[in-house]
Protein backbone atom coordinates (compact mmCIF):
# COMPACT_ATOMS: atom_id res chain seq x y z
CA UNK A 1 0.00 0.00 0.00
CA UNK A 2 2.99 2.20 0.84
CA UNK A 3 4.58 1.65 -2.54
CA UNK A 4 1.46 2.36 -4.29
CA UNK A 5 0.72 5.75 -2.57
CA UNK A 6 3.98 6.52 -2.85
CA UNK A 7 3.45 6.10 -6.89
CA UNK A 8 0.81 8.22 -6.82
CA UNK A 9 2.08 11.20 -5.22
CA UNK A 10 5.45 10.78 -7.28
CA UNK A 11 2.81 10.71 -10.23
CA UNK A 12 0.76 13.77 -9.10
CA UNK A 13 3.78 15.78 -8.24
CA UNK A 14 5.75 15.15 -11.23
CA UNK A 15 2.76 15.42 -13.19
CA UNK A 16 3.61 11.72 -14.53
CA UNK A 17 -0.64 11.48 -14.90
CA UNK A 18 -0.92 14.75 -17.08
CA UNK A 19 -1.45 12.34 -20.00
CA UNK A 20 -4.15 10.29 -18.02
CA UNK A 21 -5.32 14.21 -16.78
CA UNK A 22 -7.52 13.97 -20.39
CA UNK A 23 -8.73 10.02 -19.36
CA UNK A 24 -9.66 10.96 -15.61
CA UNK A 25 -11.41 14.02 -16.84
CA UNK A 26 -13.01 11.84 -19.98
CA UNK A 27 -14.34 9.15 -17.97
CA UNK A 28 -14.64 11.58 -14.69
CA UNK A 29 -12.29 9.63 -12.80
CA UNK A 30 -10.90 11.39 -9.46
CA UNK A 31 -7.76 11.81 -7.97
CA UNK A 32 -9.20 9.70 -5.12
CA UNK A 33 -9.97 6.72 -7.83
CA UNK A 34 -6.49 7.13 -9.25
CA UNK A 35 -4.69 6.48 -5.84
CA UNK A 36 -6.70 3.05 -4.98
CA UNK A 37 -5.92 1.72 -8.12
CA UNK A 38 -2.35 2.87 -7.46
CA UNK A 39 -2.44 1.44 -3.93
CA UNK A 40 -4.08 -1.74 -5.03
CA UNK A 41 -1.20 -2.26 -7.97
CA UNK A 42 1.73 -1.83 -5.06
CA UNK A 43 -0.19 -4.29 -3.15
CA UNK A 44 -0.44 -7.01 -6.06
CA UNK A 45 3.28 -6.39 -6.31
CA UNK A 46 4.41 -6.54 -2.41
CA UNK A 47 2.55 -9.99 -2.38
CA UNK A 48 4.20 -11.06 -5.10
CA UNK A 49 7.44 -10.45 -4.04
CA UNK A 50 6.52 -11.55 -0.82
CA UNK A 51 5.37 -14.94 -1.94
CA UNK A 52 8.80 -15.48 -4.20
CA UNK A 53 10.50 -14.46 -1.00
CA UNK A 54 8.45 -17.29 1.15
CA UNK A 55 9.09 -19.68 -1.95
CA UNK A 56 13.00 -19.25 -1.67
CA UNK A 57 12.72 -19.77 2.14
CA UNK A 58 10.26 -22.91 2.18
CA UNK A 59 13.27 -24.31 -0.86
CA UNK A 60 16.14 -23.46 1.65
CA UNK A 61 14.27 -25.10 4.85
CA UNK A 62 13.15 -28.19 2.70
CA UNK A 63 16.98 -28.42 1.48
CA UNK A 64 18.19 -28.19 4.99
CA UNK A 65 15.75 -30.74 6.05
CA UNK A 66 16.55 -33.26 3.60
CA UNK A 67 20.34 -32.67 4.07
CA UNK A 68 19.74 -33.02 8.05
CA UNK A 69 17.32 -36.28 7.28
CA UNK A 70 20.47 -37.47 5.43
CA UNK A 71 23.67 -36.82 7.91
CA UNK A 72 20.68 -38.37 10.26
CA UNK A 73 20.48 -41.61 8.21
CA UNK A 74 24.15 -41.71 6.99
CA UNK A 75 27.62 -42.71 8.00
CA UNK A 76 29.73 -39.24 8.53
CA UNK A 77 32.69 -41.40 7.44
CA UNK A 78 31.89 -43.66 4.86
CA UNK A 79 29.03 -42.48 3.45
CA UNK A 80 27.13 -45.99 3.63
CA UNK A 81 23.73 -45.71 5.45
CA UNK A 82 23.67 -46.06 9.28
CA UNK A 83 21.71 -48.15 11.47
CA UNK A 84 18.32 -46.10 11.47
CA UNK A 85 18.49 -46.00 7.78
CA UNK A 86 19.15 -49.71 7.61
CA UNK A 87 16.38 -50.72 9.80
CA UNK A 88 13.73 -48.63 8.26
CA UNK A 89 15.02 -50.41 4.89
CA UNK A 90 14.73 -53.88 6.35
CA UNK A 91 11.11 -52.82 7.61
CA UNK A 92 10.45 -51.57 4.39
CA UNK A 93 11.36 -54.51 2.58
CA UNK A 94 9.41 -56.74 4.83
CA UNK A 95 6.64 -54.48 4.42
CA UNK A 96 7.02 -55.18 0.68
CA UNK A 97 7.32 -58.22 -1.02
CA UNK A 98 6.58 -62.11 0.45
CA UNK A 99 6.80 -65.24 -1.38
CA UNK A 100 4.30 -67.34 -2.20
CA UNK A 101 3.68 -68.35 1.64
CA UNK A 102 3.60 -65.22 3.20
CA UNK A 103 7.56 -65.06 4.43
CA UNK A 104 9.49 -62.09 3.20
CA UNK A 105 12.35 -62.61 0.64
CA UNK A 106 15.32 -61.14 2.90
CA UNK A 107 18.66 -62.34 4.00
CA UNK A 108 20.57 -60.18 6.89
CA UNK A 109 24.33 -60.17 6.60
CA UNK A 110 26.48 -58.90 9.30
CA UNK A 111 30.32 -57.82 8.83
CA UNK A 112 32.00 -57.78 11.90
CA UNK A 113 35.38 -57.03 11.52
CA UNK A 114 38.60 -59.11 12.67
CA UNK A 115 41.69 -57.55 14.41
CA UNK A 116 40.25 -53.68 13.81
CA UNK A 117 40.97 -52.53 17.24
CA UNK A 118 44.59 -53.61 17.35
CA UNK A 119 44.87 -51.34 13.87
CA UNK A 120 43.85 -48.39 15.93
CA UNK A 121 45.68 -49.11 19.20
CA UNK A 122 48.68 -49.40 17.30
CA UNK A 123 48.52 -47.36 14.15
CA UNK A 124 45.90 -44.65 15.67
CA UNK A 125 42.51 -43.70 14.59
CA UNK A 126 43.61 -41.95 11.47
CA UNK A 127 44.74 -45.43 10.17
CA UNK A 128 41.74 -47.26 11.46
CA UNK A 129 39.22 -44.77 9.49
CA UNK A 130 41.14 -45.10 6.93
CA UNK A 131 40.79 -49.14 6.88
CA UNK A 132 37.07 -48.77 7.50
CA UNK A 133 36.72 -46.36 4.27
CA UNK A 134 38.40 -49.32 2.41
CA UNK A 135 36.02 -51.76 3.54
CA UNK A 136 33.17 -49.82 2.53
CA UNK A 137 34.30 -48.94 -0.83
CA UNK A 138 35.75 -53.13 -1.22
CA UNK A 139 31.72 -54.18 0.38
CA UNK A 140 29.92 -51.29 -2.59
CA UNK A 141 32.12 -53.25 -5.00
CA UNK A 142 30.44 -56.70 -3.54
CA UNK A 143 26.77 -55.76 -3.33
CA UNK A 144 24.88 -57.03 -5.19
CA UNK A 145 22.62 -55.22 -7.65
CA UNK A 146 19.53 -55.03 -5.08
CA UNK A 147 21.37 -55.06 -2.12
CA UNK A 148 21.42 -52.61 0.40
CA UNK A 149 24.60 -51.83 2.78
CA UNK A 150 25.33 -49.98 5.97
CA UNK A 151 27.72 -49.17 8.42
CA UNK A 152 25.85 -50.07 12.06
CA UNK A 153 28.47 -48.57 13.59
CA UNK A 154 32.17 -49.41 15.06
CA UNK A 155 33.70 -52.10 12.82
CA UNK A 156 30.10 -53.55 12.29
CA UNK A 157 28.80 -53.29 8.62
CA UNK A 158 25.49 -55.05 7.36
CA UNK A 159 24.32 -56.04 3.99
CA UNK A 160 20.52 -56.76 3.17
CA UNK A 161 19.81 -59.00 0.14
CA UNK A 162 17.37 -61.57 -1.34
CA UNK A 163 18.57 -64.94 -0.37
CA UNK A 164 17.63 -66.27 -3.90
CA UNK A 165 16.43 -69.79 -4.57
CA UNK A 166 20.22 -70.97 -3.46
CA UNK A 167 21.66 -70.49 -0.24
CA UNK A 168 24.94 -71.66 -1.72
CA UNK A 169 24.94 -68.17 -3.37
CA UNK A 170 25.14 -66.26 -0.16
CA UNK A 171 27.75 -68.32 1.41
CA UNK A 172 29.91 -67.51 -1.88
CA UNK A 173 28.74 -63.62 -1.52
CA UNK A 174 30.00 -63.87 2.47
CA UNK A 175 33.12 -65.86 1.28
CA UNK A 176 33.68 -63.15 -1.18
CA UNK A 177 33.34 -60.58 1.39
CA UNK A 178 35.69 -62.41 3.80
CA UNK A 179 38.23 -62.55 1.51
CA UNK A 180 37.65 -59.20 0.00
CA UNK A 181 38.43 -57.53 3.27
CA UNK A 182 41.14 -59.76 4.20
CA UNK A 183 43.27 -57.76 1.51
CA UNK A 184 46.19 -55.88 3.01
CA UNK A 185 45.57 -52.51 3.19
CA UNK A 186 47.99 -49.60 2.12
CA UNK A 187 49.05 -47.09 5.18
CA UNK A 188 51.76 -44.87 5.38
CA UNK A 189 55.07 -47.16 4.16
CA UNK A 190 53.70 -50.11 5.46
CA UNK A 191 50.13 -52.28 5.37
CA UNK A 192 47.10 -53.17 7.73
CA UNK A 193 45.43 -56.50 7.99
CA UNK A 194 42.31 -56.65 9.35
CA UNK A 195 39.55 -59.66 8.93
CA UNK A 196 35.94 -60.33 8.98
CA UNK A 197 33.16 -62.36 10.51
CA UNK A 198 29.96 -62.99 9.05
CA UNK A 199 26.97 -63.91 10.56
CA UNK A 200 24.08 -64.84 7.88
CA UNK A 201 20.17 -64.82 8.56
CA UNK A 202 16.97 -65.13 6.03
CA UNK A 203 13.88 -64.76 7.16
CA UNK A 204 11.59 -67.28 7.68
CA UNK A 205 7.74 -67.54 9.04
CA UNK A 206 8.73 -67.65 12.19
CA UNK A 207 11.78 -64.79 11.85
CA UNK A 208 10.16 -61.67 10.11
CA UNK A 209 10.58 -59.01 12.40
CA UNK A 210 13.89 -56.83 11.88
CA UNK A 211 14.59 -56.76 15.68
CA UNK A 212 14.38 -60.57 15.44
CA UNK A 213 16.61 -60.61 12.13
CA UNK A 214 19.62 -58.47 13.39
CA UNK A 215 19.77 -60.57 16.28
CA UNK A 216 19.83 -63.68 14.68
CA UNK A 217 22.64 -62.31 12.27
CA UNK A 218 24.34 -60.93 15.43
CA UNK A 219 24.01 -64.42 17.08
CA UNK A 220 25.48 -66.52 13.87
CA UNK A 221 28.07 -63.92 13.46
CA UNK A 222 29.11 -64.58 17.28
CA UNK A 223 29.30 -67.81 16.54
CA UNK A 224 31.53 -67.41 13.75
CA UNK A 225 34.04 -65.45 16.37
CA UNK A 226 34.00 -68.11 18.65
CA UNK A 227 34.80 -70.13 15.80
CA UNK A 228 38.04 -68.61 15.16
CA UNK A 229 37.09 -65.73 12.87
CA UNK A 230 37.61 -65.28 9.50
CA UNK A 231 34.61 -67.82 8.72
CA UNK A 232 31.10 -66.87 8.01
CA UNK A 233 28.05 -69.02 9.80
CA UNK A 234 24.38 -69.23 8.87
CA UNK A 235 22.07 -68.53 11.68
CA UNK A 236 19.91 -71.99 12.76
CA UNK A 237 17.40 -72.28 15.81
CA UNK A 238 20.29 -74.21 18.00
CA UNK A 239 22.21 -70.96 18.17
CA UNK A 240 19.44 -69.47 20.16
CA UNK A 241 19.51 -72.14 22.17
CA UNK A 242 22.85 -71.82 22.84
CA UNK A 243 22.27 -68.18 23.57
CA UNK A 244 19.55 -69.37 26.02
CA UNK A 245 22.06 -72.08 27.47
CA UNK A 246 24.63 -69.14 27.71
CA UNK A 247 22.34 -66.70 29.83
CA UNK A 248 21.41 -69.50 32.34
CA UNK A 249 25.24 -70.21 32.65
CA UNK A 250 25.61 -66.23 33.00
CA UNK A 251 22.76 -66.09 36.27
CA UNK A 252 24.36 -68.98 37.78
CA UNK A 253 28.30 -68.00 37.69
CA UNK A 254 26.84 -64.67 39.04
CA UNK A 255 25.45 -66.55 42.14
CA UNK A 256 28.59 -68.91 41.64
CA UNK A 257 30.66 -66.32 42.50
CA UNK A 258 28.93 -65.16 45.45
CA UNK A 259 28.93 -68.34 47.09
CA UNK A 260 32.43 -68.52 46.59
CA UNK A 261 32.01 -71.69 44.17
CA UNK A 262 35.33 -70.16 41.79
CA UNK A 263 38.28 -72.29 43.61
CA UNK A 264 41.60 -71.79 42.98
CA UNK A 265 43.90 -74.78 41.78
CA UNK A 266 47.83 -74.72 41.77
CA UNK A 267 50.07 -75.23 39.62
CA UNK A 268 54.06 -75.78 40.63
CA UNK A 269 56.51 -74.24 39.02
CA UNK A 270 59.58 -75.44 39.46
CA UNK A 271 63.34 -73.68 38.66
CA UNK A 272 65.19 -75.80 36.22
CA UNK A 273 67.50 -78.00 36.41
CA UNK A 274 67.56 -78.47 39.87
CA UNK A 275 63.21 -78.85 40.13
CA UNK A 276 62.97 -77.16 43.18
CA UNK A 277 59.49 -75.79 43.76
CA UNK A 278 59.62 -72.17 43.97
CA UNK A 279 55.54 -71.62 43.60
CA UNK A 280 52.12 -72.20 42.27
CA UNK A 281 50.41 -70.76 39.41
CA UNK A 282 46.42 -69.88 40.47
CA UNK A 283 44.65 -71.67 38.46
CA UNK A 284 40.38 -71.31 38.58
CA UNK A 285 38.25 -73.63 38.32
CA UNK A 286 33.76 -73.70 39.02
CA UNK A 287 32.83 -76.26 41.31
CA UNK A 288 29.69 -76.07 40.24
CA UNK A 289 26.51 -77.80 41.71
CA UNK A 290 25.05 -79.85 39.28
CA UNK A 291 28.13 -80.04 36.81
CA UNK A 292 31.03 -80.77 39.28
CA UNK A 293 34.70 -78.60 38.83
CA UNK A 294 34.39 -76.51 35.81
CA UNK A 295 37.66 -75.64 33.97
CA UNK A 296 38.28 -71.88 32.80
CA UNK A 297 37.37 -72.47 29.39
CA UNK A 298 33.85 -72.80 30.20
CA UNK A 299 33.92 -69.47 32.42
CA UNK A 300 36.25 -67.03 31.98
CA UNK A 301 35.29 -65.64 28.78
CA UNK A 302 31.69 -65.51 30.54
CA UNK A 303 32.87 -63.74 33.18
CA UNK A 304 34.57 -61.33 31.03
CA UNK A 305 31.68 -60.55 28.72
CA UNK A 306 29.51 -59.86 31.66
CA UNK A 307 31.50 -58.04 33.48
CA UNK A 308 32.41 -60.69 36.19
CA UNK A 309 36.29 -61.26 35.89
CA UNK A 310 37.00 -58.40 38.47
CA UNK A 311 35.02 -59.96 41.41
CA UNK A 312 36.11 -63.48 40.33
CA UNK A 313 39.76 -62.63 40.39
CA UNK A 314 39.04 -60.71 43.46
CA UNK A 315 37.57 -63.76 45.47
CA UNK A 316 40.21 -66.02 43.72
CA UNK A 317 42.98 -64.32 44.80
CA UNK A 318 41.76 -63.36 48.25
CA UNK A 319 41.66 -67.49 48.44
CA UNK A 320 44.66 -67.92 46.71
CA UNK A 321 46.54 -65.65 49.30
CA UNK A 322 45.09 -67.00 52.35
CA UNK A 323 45.96 -70.46 51.41
CA UNK A 324 49.56 -69.80 50.30
CA UNK A 325 50.42 -68.10 53.77
CA UNK A 326 50.27 -71.15 55.26
CA UNK A 327 52.81 -72.14 53.32
CA UNK A 328 56.84 -71.81 53.31
CA UNK A 329 57.35 -68.69 52.87
CA UNK A 330 59.58 -68.52 49.74
CA UNK A 331 56.46 -70.18 47.88
CA UNK A 332 55.53 -67.53 45.01
CA UNK A 333 51.79 -67.70 43.59
CA UNK A 334 50.91 -66.40 40.22
CA UNK A 335 47.69 -65.19 39.38
CA UNK A 336 45.98 -64.47 35.76
CA UNK A 337 44.36 -61.00 35.59
CA UNK A 338 42.06 -60.77 32.42
CA UNK A 339 43.37 -57.70 30.00
CA UNK A 340 40.00 -56.21 30.41
CA UNK A 341 40.88 -55.64 33.62
CA UNK A 342 44.09 -53.98 32.87
CA UNK A 343 41.82 -50.83 31.91
CA UNK A 344 40.62 -50.38 35.85
CA UNK A 345 43.08 -47.29 36.63
CA UNK A 346 42.42 -48.73 40.64
CA UNK A 347 43.83 -52.34 39.39
CA UNK A 348 46.84 -52.04 41.77
CA UNK A 349 45.63 -50.24 44.38
CA UNK A 350 43.57 -52.92 44.73
CA UNK A 351 45.60 -55.70 44.22
CA UNK A 352 47.69 -54.24 47.57
CA UNK A 353 44.48 -54.03 49.39
CA UNK A 354 43.74 -57.47 49.09
CA UNK A 355 47.48 -58.36 50.26
CA UNK A 356 47.40 -56.34 53.20
CA UNK A 357 44.16 -57.83 53.77
CA UNK A 358 45.78 -61.38 54.14
CA UNK A 359 48.91 -60.70 55.00
CA UNK A 360 50.45 -61.96 51.87
CA UNK A 361 53.94 -60.35 51.37
CA UNK A 362 53.97 -58.20 47.41
CA UNK A 363 57.01 -59.80 46.75
CA UNK A 364 55.75 -63.88 46.96
CA UNK A 365 53.18 -62.46 44.38
CA UNK A 366 53.32 -62.39 40.54
CA UNK A 367 50.76 -61.33 37.99
CA UNK A 368 50.58 -62.80 35.03
CA UNK A 369 49.65 -61.04 31.77
CA UNK A 370 48.72 -61.66 28.01
CA UNK A 371 49.67 -59.84 25.24
CA UNK A 372 45.89 -58.68 24.74
CA UNK A 373 46.05 -56.55 27.71
CA UNK A 374 48.75 -54.33 25.36
CA UNK A 375 47.46 -54.45 22.56
CA UNK A 376 43.94 -52.90 24.04
CA UNK A 377 45.75 -50.64 25.82
CA UNK A 378 49.42 -50.07 26.31
CA UNK A 379 49.34 -46.93 28.18
CA UNK A 380 47.40 -48.15 30.96
CA UNK A 381 49.44 -51.31 30.69
CA UNK A 382 52.41 -49.26 31.41
CA UNK A 383 50.76 -47.50 34.07
CA UNK A 384 49.50 -50.64 36.07
CA UNK A 385 53.06 -52.61 35.39
CA UNK A 386 54.70 -49.36 36.96
CA UNK A 387 52.28 -49.25 39.71
CA UNK A 388 52.49 -53.11 40.62
CA UNK A 389 56.53 -52.98 40.76
CA UNK A 390 56.62 -49.72 42.64
CA UNK A 391 54.54 -52.61 44.98
CA UNK A 392 57.44 -55.27 44.84
CA UNK A 393 54.71 -57.21 42.52
CA UNK A 394 55.76 -59.25 39.57
CA UNK A 395 54.49 -59.08 36.29
CA UNK A 396 55.30 -61.77 33.50
CA UNK A 397 54.29 -61.71 29.63
CA UNK A 398 52.25 -64.85 29.57
CA UNK A 399 51.28 -66.96 26.56
CA UNK A 400 54.59 -65.33 25.04
CA UNK A 401 54.75 -66.19 21.13
CA UNK A 402 51.36 -65.98 20.69
CA UNK A 403 50.71 -62.72 19.91
CA UNK A 404 51.74 -60.62 16.76
CA UNK A 405 53.89 -58.15 18.32
CA UNK A 406 55.49 -59.79 21.02
CA UNK A 407 58.49 -58.11 20.43
CA UNK A 408 57.16 -54.68 20.09
CA UNK A 409 55.35 -55.24 23.94
CA UNK A 410 58.75 -56.09 25.02
CA UNK A 411 60.65 -53.18 24.00
CA UNK A 412 57.89 -51.10 25.34
CA UNK A 413 57.13 -51.96 28.85
CA UNK A 414 59.65 -53.64 31.60
CA UNK A 415 58.18 -57.21 32.19
CA UNK A 416 59.94 -59.41 34.89
CA UNK A 417 59.50 -62.40 33.33
CA UNK A 418 58.80 -64.43 30.06
CA UNK A 419 56.51 -67.04 29.96
CA UNK A 420 56.93 -69.38 26.37
CA UNK A 421 54.00 -70.56 25.72
CA UNK A 422 52.72 -74.38 25.81
CA UNK A 423 52.65 -74.59 21.83
CA UNK A 424 55.97 -73.92 21.59
CA UNK A 425 57.10 -76.28 23.77
CA UNK A 426 55.11 -78.78 22.67
CA UNK A 427 56.31 -78.62 18.82
CA UNK A 428 59.82 -78.03 19.87
CA UNK A 429 59.77 -81.98 20.49
CA UNK A 430 58.72 -82.56 17.08
CA UNK A 431 60.12 -79.77 15.13
CA UNK A 432 64.25 -78.31 14.92
CA UNK A 433 62.67 -74.82 13.63
CA UNK A 434 60.44 -74.86 17.03
CA UNK A 435 63.26 -75.43 19.11
CA UNK A 436 65.20 -72.91 17.30
CA UNK A 437 62.16 -70.88 17.83
CA UNK A 438 62.29 -71.52 21.78
CA UNK A 439 66.18 -71.23 22.28
CA UNK A 440 66.07 -67.56 20.52
CA UNK A 441 63.27 -66.68 23.08
CA UNK A 442 65.14 -67.81 25.99
CA UNK A 443 68.47 -65.94 24.44
CA UNK A 444 66.18 -63.01 24.03
CA UNK A 445 64.74 -63.23 27.70
CA UNK A 446 68.21 -63.41 29.26
CA UNK A 447 69.52 -61.05 27.02
CA UNK A 448 66.82 -58.06 28.13
CA UNK A 449 67.39 -59.19 31.97
CA UNK A 450 64.20 -61.50 31.89
CA UNK A 451 63.54 -64.68 33.76
CA UNK A 452 61.92 -67.12 31.69
CA UNK A 453 59.34 -69.91 32.73
CA UNK A 454 58.66 -72.52 29.96
CA UNK A 455 54.60 -73.86 30.06
CA UNK A 456 53.12 -77.05 29.27
CA UNK A 457 56.46 -79.67 29.98
CA UNK A 458 55.37 -83.06 29.65
CA UNK A 459 58.56 -85.10 29.06
CA UNK A 460 61.71 -85.38 30.65
CA UNK A 461 64.04 -84.20 27.58
CA UNK A 462 62.23 -81.60 27.07
CA UNK A 463 63.00 -79.90 30.76
CA UNK A 464 67.13 -81.37 30.15
CA UNK A 465 67.04 -79.74 26.99
CA UNK A 466 65.32 -76.55 28.11
CA UNK A 467 67.87 -76.07 31.08
CA UNK A 468 70.75 -76.82 28.81
CA UNK A 469 69.35 -73.50 26.73
CA UNK A 470 69.39 -71.49 29.88
CA UNK A 471 65.26 -71.45 30.49
CA UNK A 472 65.02 -70.17 34.45
CA UNK A 473 61.61 -71.70 35.72
CA UNK A 474 59.09 -74.96 33.91
CA UNK A 475 55.87 -75.88 34.35
CA UNK A 476 53.95 -78.62 33.32
CA UNK A 477 52.03 -81.72 33.57
CA UNK A 478 55.34 -83.86 34.09
CA UNK A 479 56.22 -81.73 37.47
CA UNK A 480 52.23 -81.92 38.58
CA UNK A 481 48.49 -80.79 37.57
CA UNK A 482 46.78 -77.51 38.72
CA UNK A 483 45.39 -79.39 42.28
CA UNK A 484 43.00 -77.89 44.92
CA UNK A 485 44.32 -76.87 48.11
CA UNK A 486 43.71 -80.41 49.76
CA UNK A 487 46.01 -82.04 47.25
CA UNK A 488 48.78 -79.76 47.42
CA UNK A 489 48.78 -79.44 50.84
CA UNK A 490 49.45 -83.67 50.43
CA UNK A 491 51.92 -82.96 47.96
CA UNK A 492 54.02 -80.08 49.42
CA UNK A 493 54.57 -82.71 52.56
CA UNK A 494 55.48 -85.28 50.21
CA UNK A 495 58.02 -82.82 47.99
CA UNK A 496 59.53 -82.13 51.31
CA UNK A 497 62.90 -83.72 51.52
CA UNK A 498 64.71 -84.44 55.25
CA UNK A 499 66.76 -81.04 54.71
CA UNK A 500 63.55 -79.34 54.58
CA UNK A 501 63.72 -78.48 50.44
CA UNK A 502 61.07 -78.70 48.21
CA UNK A 503 61.85 -80.93 45.06
CA UNK A 504 59.82 -82.36 42.65
CA UNK A 505 61.80 -85.35 41.50
CA UNK A 506 61.86 -87.09 38.41
CA UNK A 507 59.45 -89.98 38.74
CA UNK A 508 60.34 -93.29 37.88
CA UNK A 509 59.11 -93.62 35.06
CA UNK A 510 60.53 -90.59 33.76
CA UNK A 511 63.85 -92.46 34.32
CA UNK A 512 62.96 -95.72 32.91
CA UNK A 513 61.71 -94.15 29.86
CA UNK A 514 65.37 -91.73 29.20
CA UNK A 515 67.44 -95.16 30.02
CA UNK A 516 65.55 -97.53 27.50
CA UNK A 517 65.27 -94.79 24.48
CA UNK A 518 61.77 -95.70 23.55
CA UNK A 519 60.49 -92.22 23.63
CA UNK A 520 61.00 -91.01 19.82
CA UNK A 521 62.01 -87.43 20.96
CA UNK A 522 64.29 -88.86 22.97
CA UNK A 523 66.08 -90.63 19.54
CA UNK A 524 66.00 -87.41 17.77
CA UNK A 525 66.90 -84.33 20.49
CA UNK A 526 65.37 -80.99 19.24
CA UNK A 527 68.59 -79.43 19.55
CA UNK A 528 69.22 -76.46 16.80
CA UNK A 529 71.63 -76.67 14.34
CA UNK A 530 73.69 -73.89 15.81
CA UNK A 531 73.38 -74.92 19.34
CA UNK A 532 74.28 -78.52 18.64
CA UNK A 533 77.32 -76.88 16.61
P1 LIG B 1 47.36 -70.25 31.10
O1 LIG B 1 47.45 -69.04 31.95
O2 LIG B 1 48.29 -70.36 29.96
O3 LIG B 1 47.46 -71.49 32.07
C1 LIG B 1 48.14 -72.67 31.74
C2 LIG B 1 47.18 -73.68 31.22
O4 LIG B 1 47.91 -74.75 30.65
C3 LIG B 1 46.32 -74.29 32.31
O5 LIG B 1 45.09 -74.64 31.74
C4 LIG B 1 47.08 -75.53 32.65
O6 LIG B 1 46.28 -76.53 33.23
C5 LIG B 1 47.55 -75.96 31.29
N1 LIG B 1 48.74 -76.77 31.36
C6 LIG B 1 49.76 -76.60 32.19
N2 LIG B 1 50.71 -77.55 31.98
C7 LIG B 1 50.27 -78.31 30.95
C8 LIG B 1 50.82 -79.44 30.26
O7 LIG B 1 51.88 -79.92 30.53
N3 LIG B 1 50.10 -79.94 29.24
C9 LIG B 1 48.89 -79.43 28.90
N4 LIG B 1 48.26 -79.99 27.89
N5 LIG B 1 48.35 -78.35 29.53
C10 LIG B 1 49.04 -77.81 30.56
P2 LIG B 1 43.74 -74.25 32.43
O8 LIG B 1 43.83 -74.36 33.90
O9 LIG B 1 42.68 -74.98 31.70
O10 LIG B 1 43.66 -72.71 32.10
C11 LIG B 1 43.49 -72.29 30.80
C12 LIG B 1 43.56 -70.79 30.69
O11 LIG B 1 42.48 -70.17 31.37
C13 LIG B 1 44.81 -70.23 31.37
O12 LIG B 1 45.89 -70.38 30.50
C14 LIG B 1 44.40 -68.79 31.56
O13 LIG B 1 44.57 -68.06 30.37
C15 LIG B 1 42.92 -68.93 31.84
N6 LIG B 1 42.71 -68.83 33.28
C16 LIG B 1 42.78 -69.77 34.22
N7 LIG B 1 42.52 -69.26 35.43
C17 LIG B 1 42.31 -67.93 35.25
C18 LIG B 1 41.99 -66.84 36.12
O14 LIG B 1 41.89 -66.97 37.34
N8 LIG B 1 41.85 -65.61 35.55
C19 LIG B 1 41.98 -65.42 34.23
N9 LIG B 1 41.81 -64.17 33.73
N10 LIG B 1 42.28 -66.42 33.37
C20 LIG B 1 42.44 -67.65 33.89
CA1 LIG C 1 48.93 -67.95 32.98
CA1 LIG D 1 50.22 -69.36 29.67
Amino acid sequence: MMIGTCVWLLGTRLGFFTFLGEATRTYELQDLLMLSLCMSLGLVAASVRKSLKLRRAMRDRDGAEAQAESVARHDALTGLANRRLFRETLEARIQGGSDAAGVPRIAVMLIDLDRFKPVNDLHGHAAGDAALCVVADRLRLLRPAQGFLARLGGDEFALLVDPGDDLEVLARLAQGIIASISQPIAWEQGHLEIGATVGITTATEECRIAEALLHSADVAMDQGKRDGRATFRFFHLDMGHALKARARLEGELRVGIERGEIEPFYQPVVSLPGRDLIGFEVLARWNHPQHGILGPDAFITLAEETDQIAELTWGLMRKACADARQWPAHLQLAVNISPIQLRDPRLPERILAILTETGFAPYRLEIEITETALVNDLEAARTALTSLQAFGIRVALDDFGTGYSSLYHLRELRFDKLKIDRSYVEAMRLSSERAKLVDAIIALGSSLGLLTTAEGIETGSSVDWLAGQGCTYGQGYLFGKPQDKGITDELLVQWTDAAGRIVIAPSPMETTESRSGSNPILSAPPVPDHVAA
